[in-house]
Order: structure tokens, then C-alpha cells, then sequence
């Protein structure tokens, strides 16, 4: 069987683990399997090297700022390569432009184009565990580019339909996917298997346990992802195509994302092609858009206002700046100080209702809903960031997730 497993932060953290997870390589690999091991950078590094980062410059260049970022995981690979072979197992470790992964150019957050197999193949038939860093690929000008924070999730799952590998393991430090985050609610439950669509879209609202471009990944080659602990051997989540959930439940999770900025134009003339020109302007920078909202015309002018990531803000303002005069806007501000929360459920789709009882929820404690958007299976709300917190523990509670015989479900 060939077998790719990915390593988070948390489980390399330090040489102990390192040579923990050697461990755990090798006793797959004496049991006859192929193994290729997708690892991140140790603990915090790459949060560490940002903040180097920020004595230097407040302006670096992107191109630079992935080759620093990429250095993380290239430590990792070395160290648990010679883990692995000081218990005497043939190993080599490749970084990302070693194996072939081919991305676009969109420094910091790099779509894999394609990965040449032919060198991850040939060490196969070698007989190697090979060791790859996660997180980073190579462009057309030979570059290093890196996929987004998470990205090693993506890496992994990419390699894994590449080589059209039998099973892709993500170990990190929670035993699955749950109903929410594990350490904002203690009372959430690990779900045994939970659909590609529903993941897709908690991985989007920012439950970080699994990148959202690996989700896509895997969905696009139907390949199943076992989320689970690299701490224990306790199984984890099957993320897959569909779910044999007796009862399908509306709501099977929620997410919150902290990393959100709201940008509100005002005083836009009320004019056909304006939010044209806002929002392709925009695109044009590779600045994700979330949620967008214009209000009720009002003396024939607007406000239009939306939200971007905390990532995306400088280039965002930059943009919005350079098209003043073009629209003429009267003004525009930006805040930092929110998050978003959403439910997500394919149930959603059959049981209206479904979002009136989350906003109720908050209505109960006092949340003002800044913004809303809805898809047929999530609604998601933005709201003060220091609520975030009490809005998440009140929607786990009010759809009963904590409970899985009680849970709100589309037969109830
Ligand atoms: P790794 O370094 O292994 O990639 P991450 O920190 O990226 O780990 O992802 C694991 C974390 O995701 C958990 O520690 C948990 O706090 C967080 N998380 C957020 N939402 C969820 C969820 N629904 N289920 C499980 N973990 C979640
Ligand atoms: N090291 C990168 C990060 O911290 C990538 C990853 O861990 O998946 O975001
Ligand atoms: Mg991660």
C-alpha cells in the first residue's frame, strides 16, 4: 500500500517528537507499506520568522518572504530524515522544487499547477521513505512560492492523488474533526466522517484543522483524508464524498475566523459598472473577496462595504486608494476588530428555519450581526472579534452538537 502521511507543526515541535513520529514512520514502513511523509515547519517557526520579518521591513517583497517562509519546513525534513535512518531505515528528504511541485506565481498563496512524479517514483522503487516539505512549490521562473498558511495539508493530498496513493493520513494535535474548534468549546464532539462539502466549506470559514485547498484537492480526486492525532492511535475523521450518518444533521458544525477585516466605501455613486470596477480591481491584486454588501440607494449614492482577510488588507487599501477618483467615493474605513461565525450543514438546504435559530442564539446574548451571507448550507455572521468567543459556545449549544443523539436532524 502506498501510504502519504502529513505532519503539522505541533507534532515535529521538537526533536522528541521528531524522533516520535521516525517512530511511527518506520514501524508503517516494516509493515511493507510505501510511505511518503509531508511535513511543516516545527512548533511555531513560521509565525516566528514572520515577526522577524517585521524588524526588517513593513513592506517586504512577496518573493523574498517566500523563500524566508519556505526555509521552515526544509529544517523539518532534514532533521526527520536523520531520525528515520539513525533507526535504519533508507530515507531521503526533497523539498518542494526537488519533487517537482509546480505552482502559479501568486507568492503566499500558490495554487499546485502539477507535480512531476517521476523523482518521488523513482526513490519509491528504491525502497526510500522519502520526506517531503510541505507548504512549498516552485513557479515558472524557478522561484519558491508558498501555498498559504496551512498549505501542507494541500501538499500532501496533491501528492497523494498524483501518485494515486492508497490512503492520505493528516496526523495534527486534536483527534479529528470536530463540531467545532476542541479548544474554544470543550463540549465538542469528533465527528467519525464528515462530506467533502461540508468540510470545504468549515475549512473556508476558518476551521484550521484541514487547508481548504487540500479539501478541494481531495474532493476533485475523490480521495479520502483520515484526520487524526499523531499523539495517540485513537482514529480520527474520514473526510469523503458522502457520509452513512443515519440521520443527516443541519447542522454539523461551526466555524469562527478571526483573520477578518470589514472595508466599507461610502458615498458611491449609484451608477451601473461601479461595483465593477471596485471589485475587479480587486481581483486583479489576488485580493479574496468574502462578503459583500451595498446598502439601499440613498440621495444616488451608496455604501458598499466588504470583508477581506487580515492578510489581504494592505494590498486591499492600496487598491481601493488608487480608485478614488475613478468612482469618486466620498471616503472609506476599515476595522480590524471583528470575526466571523457560521453554521455549515447540507441539511441546511431542506429545513428553513435553520438560520433565524442562529440568529436568535445570538439575539439571547446581545450579539449585533454587522453583516450576513447565506449559501444553501451555511449562513455566516459578522460580529464584534471579543464576542466571537460567546457566539461560538451559543450556537454549539443551541444546535445540541455536543450531543449526538440530541442534535438538531432533519428528521426531527
Ligand atoms: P497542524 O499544525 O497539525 O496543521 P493546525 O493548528 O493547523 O494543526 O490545526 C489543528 C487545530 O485546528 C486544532 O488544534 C484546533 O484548535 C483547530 N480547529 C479549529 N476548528 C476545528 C475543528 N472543527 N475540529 C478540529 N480542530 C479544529
Ligand atoms: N508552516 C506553514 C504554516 O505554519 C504551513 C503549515 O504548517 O501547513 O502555516
Ligand atoms: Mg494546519
Amino acid at each position: 500500500m502506498l501510504v502519504v502521511q502529513k505532519y503539522g507543526g505541533s507534532s515535529v515541535a521538537n526533536p522528541k517528537r521528531i524522533r516520535r513520529v521516525a517512530q511511527r514512520v518506520v514501524e508503517m514502513h516494516r509493515q511493507g507499506h510505501q510511505i511518503i511523509v509531508v511535513v511543516s515547519a516545527m512548533g511555531d517557526t513560521t509565525d516566528k520568522l514572520i515577526e522577524l520579518v517585521k524588524e526588517i521591513t513593513t513592506n517586504p517583497s512577496e518573493r523574498e518572504m517566500d523563500r524566508l517562509l519556505s526555509t521552515g519546513e526544509q529544517v523539518t525534513i532534514a532533521l526527520l530524515a536523520m531520525a528515520i535512518n539513525s533507526i535504519g531505515e533508507d530515507v531521503i528528504s526533497l523539498t518542494g522544487p526537488q519533487v517537482g511541485i509546480k505552482t502559479d506565481s501568486i507568492h503566499s498563496k500558490a495554487r499546485i499547477i502539477d507535480i512531476d512524479t517521476g523523482r518521488l517514483q523513482q526513490e519509491i522503487n528504491d525502497d526510500k521513505i522519502i520526506v517531503v516539505a510541505g507548504f512549498q512549490g516552485i513557479n515558472e521562473e524557478n522561484d519558491i512560492t508558498t501555498l498559504g498558511r496551512g498549505g501542507s495539508d494541500t501538499t500532501a493530498v496533491a501528492i497523494a492523488a498524483s501518485m494515486n496513493a492508497d490512503l492520505c493520513e493528516i496526523f495534527t494535535d486534536v483527534d479529528g474533526v470536530y463540531t467545532t474548534d476542541p479548544r474554544m468549546v470543550p463540549e465538542a464532539r469528533k465527528l467519525d466522517a464528515i462530506t467533502y462539502d461540508e468540510m470545504l466549506e468549515l475549512a473556508h470559514l476558518g476551521a484550521v484543522v484541514l487547508h481548504p485547498r487540500a479539501v478541494e484537492c481531495a474532493k476533485l480526486y475523490n480521495i479520502p483524508i483520515h484526520v487524526r492525532s499523531s499523539f495517540n492511535h485513537n482514529l480520527g475523521t474520514i473526510v469523503k464524498e458522502v457520509t452513512d450518518l443515519e440521520k443527516d444533521m443541519v447542522v454539523a458544525g461551526i466555524a469562527y475566523d478571526l483573520n477578518v477585516t470589514k472595508i466599507g466605501i461610502f458615498d458611491v455613486p449609484d451608477e451601473p459598472g461601479i461595483a465593477h470596477k471596485i471589485f475587479s480591481s480587486l481581483a486583479e491584486k489576488n485580493v479574496n473577496v468574502d462578503m459583500i454588501i451595498q446598502s439601499a440607494m440613498r440621495n444616488q449614492v451608496n455604501s458598499i462595504s466588504f470583508t477581506v482577510s487580515q492578510t489581504d488588507l494592505r494590498h486591499a487599501l492600496n487598491v481601493v486608494e488608487n480608485i478614488k477618483d475613478d468612482i469618486g467615493y466620498k471616503g472609506y474605513t476599515h476595522d480590524q476588530d471583528v470575526a466571523k461565525v457560521s453554521i455549515v450543514g447540507a441539511g441546511m438546504v431542506s429545513n428553513p428555519g435553520v438560520a433565524a435559530m442562529m440568529f436568535e442564539a445570538l439575539a439571547l446574548e446581545n450579539i449585533n450581526l454587522e453583516m450576513i451571507s447565506t449559501s444553501d448550507i451555511k449562513v455566516s455572521c459578522i460580529i464584534k472579534k471579543e464576542l466571537a468567543d460567546i457566539a461560538v459556545k451559543a450556537l454549539h449549544k443551541k444546535f445540541n452538537l455536543g450531543d449526538e443523539n440530541d442534535s438538531v436532524c432533519c428528521c426531527s
